[in-house]
């Protein structure tokens, strides 16, 4: 059984064709700049090289079509017709409340996660295009929907709720609903095997820390708190936004730099973050290399990131009465073992003790603990893509 996962972004669409039979990623690859000028297609076959094909893609339903030629291509492709893609995953950003897990994408389900586009108005109408995109070009192909939010949906009502008055949940749904869904539960999951233990009898904390970064506390294989709230926006610092800040600092920057509210919310998704306080660059290898050169704010935006981490493992070990493991996963959690051991550094009170010298690894399962850690430190690199063609076999079959 060959599963095509769809990633599908306001202008981009990432995907991957997986053999079900072995996990095998057959072909991998991301079109770009669709709608606008020079969309081009990335497309890499297993055992073989990156292609670039260039060509307009005015529409999601084009670059659709461009992913499946290149796909069933002589030279490059690894199909030879869309009958062997026996099902297509795709990524929904937003699921509400209605969905707790992933669901087979039917006219009544496409109409219910159009409704959760108010929550999620940058993400899921791209979501849907790309949806309705593969459902015209493959009509007979089964489409499964794995929401980002699904996972977080067993959080308590201590945990989701916010201290607004009750009637804004009742009335427009605002709550907590959390990210990332798929990477937490893929990582917790993951997480329990390297340590040979049954997920029911761990309490695990998951860092996701990429560009965007949220914090999860899974308690027996359950969701039970992350750190992204209603949007992405809440939470840890994270590349370009700013995570949790006082709400009234949106009126003084109102009043004090007369902006207005889309521009407010500009700053604080785009150009907050370890961006807005370093100056460098949103992404922690520039950050680091000035830091190397002696650049005292990215030093303090290194140590304002890391103590919002280590300040929300505390808080869900709080939550959950201790924790068994902390994971790390996602660009910076895999790749940056100077953020993990600061981070790592603050929770020595709960048992976290890092054995450096496995610490000094990148993108690996490792634990990185010294022997006899109360606390298991680990690197988990996530799979995402993995996780939903997991999920849509599942249906599916
Ligand atoms: P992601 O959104 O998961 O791709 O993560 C992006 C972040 O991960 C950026 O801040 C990068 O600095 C960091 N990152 C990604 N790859 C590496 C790498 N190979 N080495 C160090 N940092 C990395």
């Amino acid at each position: 059984m060959n599963i095509l996962v769809i990633n599908c972004g306001s202008s981009s669409l990432k995907y991957q064709l997986i053999n079900m039979k072995n996990e095998e990623v057959l072909a991998k690859g991301l079109a770009e700049r669709i709608g606008i000028y020079g969309s081009r297609l990335k497309h890499t076959p297993k055992d073989g090289d990156s292609v670039i094909v260039e060509g307009a893609m005015p529409s999601h339903k084009d670059a659709v079509k461009y992913v499946l030629d290149a796909l069933m291509n002589k030279e490059y492709g690894v199909i030879s017709s869309t009958d062997e893609i026996n099902a297509v995953g795709h990524r929904v950003v937003h699921g509400g409340e209605e969905f707790n897990k992933s669901t087979l994408l039917t006219d009544d389900v496409l109409e219910a996660v159009e409704k959760c586009s108010d929550l999620a108005p940058l993400h899921n109408p791209a979501n849907l295009i790309g949806i309705n995109a593969c459902k015209e070009l493959m009509p007979e192909t089964p489409m499964v929907g794995v929401f980002d939010t699904a996972f977080h949906q067993t959080m308590p009502e201590k945990a989701f709720l916010y201290g607004i008055p009750y009637e804004y949940y009742e009335k427009h749904k605002i709550r907590r609903y959390g990210f990332h869904g798929t990477s937490h539960s893929f990582v917790s999951k993951r997480t329990a095997e390297i340590l040979g233990k049954d997920i029911e009898d761990l309490k695990i904390v998951v860092c996701h820390l990429g560009n965007g970064a949220s914090i999860c506390a899974v308690d027996g294989g359950k969701s039970v708190d992350t750190s992204m709230g209603l949007t992405p926006l809440e939470g840890l610092i994270m590349g370009t936004r700013s995570g949790d800040i006082d709400p009234a600092i949106i009126e003084f920057l109102y009043k004090k730099e007369k902006l207005n509210l889309e521009e407010i919310m500009n700053i604080l998704n785009k150009k907050s973050g370890a961006l807005g306080i370093s100056q460098v660059s949103s992404d922690f290898r520039d950050i680091e290399e000035e830091m190397d050169k002696g650049n005292k704010q990215a030093k303090t935006t290194m140590d304002v990131y890391a103590y919002r981490v280590a300040k929300y493992v505390g808080s869900y070990a709080a939550a959950m009465n201790g924790i068994d493991a902390i994971v790390f996963t996602a660009g910076l959690g895999e790749n940056n073992k100077d953020v993990r051991k600061e981070i790592c550094d603050y929770l020595e009170f709960l048992g976290v003790d890092v054995d450096d010298e496995k610490n000094n690894c990148r993108g690996i399962e490792k634990d990185f603990s010294k022997d006899g850690a109360k606390v298991r430190s680990l690197v988990v690199p996530t799979n995402e893509e993995l996780m939903i063609a997991q999920e849509t076999k599942e249906i599916v079959q």
